[in-house]
């Protein structure tokens, strides 16, 4: 697995680790379990990591030292993929050839590097894009900024390169094929999950006196990055709108996570807008948290909220519902299939204030309708798990692989013409020209029986 810009091992809900880091962590884990072995390589972003970790049984991380450690923002990564990539490329040159099976590249700065790795290896290329630029741009906060035209380029190149796809929904696959091209055939719709064992329901009380919250209050807590396409500042505008109507309201807003993204350059912006709204005492702020406190935030919630302008799925969603806790989410990408809009939660069209102030008390103000939530939300939860999600991207691969002609590749097979004398196997000492290069792209292509 290629992860260029984030490594699996960093706490998630700050920065540029959030859910992708999540989900690369958790479905190598699986993949692991299941008998496939697992090498995740990530950009080093300090000096004291190691060069290889052991994330779990079977899943090794690689951190490649390709610029520099601090400081780098991400718009700046591609002038690191050359870098990068030659590290990846050197390391898999150490092993005998036909070490790795197959390259599933996260997000689109990986797919870069996977496609060349994917040439060089003559194995499959997986890629998953966790989000798209196009997405995002057509969704953007007020005042935010777009993503650069040079990513969306990347993306489509990695798109038409790609063997096989994974999209988290049905939207999102649509979306690769209607804003970029995709081919329909080659993409594969796999939810991803939450960890189930943990996030299971507990005692609220408990949960509230773990994090010195009080027992009384109505609590709403939003978890994740803090930045403007998350839209925090939605919650905290619908609070303030609710407790204006109602001052005598017991009503607490719970913010868990750091800055990121656009969201570093005012990274107290939040705090300035409780304390103009006048709510500074109502709104309680909890750096980003490891799993087994995370789980205690969402029991310690009547409600989680998930405001956000874009979302590819929405872990938290998920997570939050897996703990009994209903779940206040915009209508947006995967939300709309991590939320059952009445049963475990409500939806919202829009970012309008007035519409989530007005949801946001209807929950609040029935608290037995609520409480009808809190199972069913469990049970939903219940249909998303890694392993689930693990079987369908070994699905996934199987369907990469055979696309990839490994069948007949697997023997030694004696090929025709002018290129006769040369060989393929699934080892990859295969279609060589003399000096070891890949003679034509389209040749070894037809070489591998990959047909599009
Ligand atoms: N997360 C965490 N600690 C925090 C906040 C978030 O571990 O304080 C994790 C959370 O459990 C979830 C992920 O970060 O798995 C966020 O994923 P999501 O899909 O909700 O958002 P993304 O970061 O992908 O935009």
């Amino acid at each position: 697995m290629l992860s260029v810009h984030t490594s699996p091992l960093a706490q998630p809900g700050t920065g540029d680790a959030g859910g992708m880091n999540v989900y690369v962590l958790q479905t190598a884990l699986q993949l692991a379990r299941r008998g496939t072995e697992v090498e995740i390589f990530t950009r080093a972003t300090s000096s004291n990591v190691p060069p290889v970790q052991e994330a779990g049984p079977g899943v090794l991380v690689r951190n490649v030292v390709a610029g520099p450690f601090e400081g780098l923002d991400k718009h700046d990564l591609p002038t690191q993929l050359c870098p990068f990539t030659a590290e990846v490329l050197r390391q898999e040159a150490r092993h005998q050839p036909g070490h790795y099976d197959l390259v599933h590249s996260h997000y689109w700065l990986s797919g870069q590097v996977g496609w060349l790795a994917r040439d060089r290896w003559r194995v499959p290329l997986v890629f998953t894009a966790h989000t798209l630029a196009a997405v995002k741009n057509a969704a953007l906060a007020e005042g935010d900024c777009p993503e650069p035209a040079t990513r969306e380029i990347g993306e489509k190149q990695v798109i038409a390169e790609a063997d096989r796809m994974v999209a988290n929904t049905a939207e999102e696959a649509r979306q690769l094929v209607e804003l970029y091209g995709a081919d329909a055939d080659r993409i594969d719709v796999v939810p991803p999950g939450a960890d189930l064992a943990r996030y299971r329901p507990g005692d609220r009380a408990a949960a509230r006196a773990e994090l010195g919250l009080a027992a009384d209050e109505r609590i709403v807590a939003f978890v994740g990055r803090i930045q403007p396409l998350k839209a925090p500042d939605v919650l905290v505008r619908a609070a303030a709108e609710l407790l204006r109507t109602d001052p005598a309201r017991n009503l607490r807003v719970l913010i868990v996570g750091g800055p990121s993204g656009t969201g570093l350059e005012r990274p107290d912006a939040l705090i300035e807008l409780a304390a103009e709204l006048g709510i500074t005492d109502r709104v309680t702020f909890l750096p980003p948290q490891p799993p087994d406190r995370l789980v205690q935030v969402y029991r310690a919630a009547d409600l989680v909220a998930v405001p956000s302008y874009n979302e590819s799925f929405g872990l938290v969603a998920i997570e939050a519902q897996a703990t009994g806790t209903p779940v206040l989410a915009a209508d947006v990408g995967g939300l709309g299939t991590a939320v059952r809009h009445g049963e475990t939660g409500l939806l919202v069209a829009g970012h309008h204030i007035p519409d989530w102030a007005a949801a946001l008390g209807t929950l609040l103000d029935e608290p037995r309708r609520l409480d009808a939530m809190r199972g069913r939300a469990v049970e939903h939860a219940a249909n998303f798990s890694w392993e689930h999600t693990a079987d369908g991207l070994l699905a996934s691969y199987a369907a990469a692989l055979s696309g990839f002609g490994v069948g007949e590749a697997a023997r030694p097979t004696v090929l025709d013409g002018p290129l006769a004398t040369e060989r393929t196997n699934l080892s990859g000492a295969a279609l060589l020209g003399e000096g070891g290069q890949v003679r034509s792209r389209a040749l070894w292509r037809r070489r591998m029986g990959v047909h599009r």
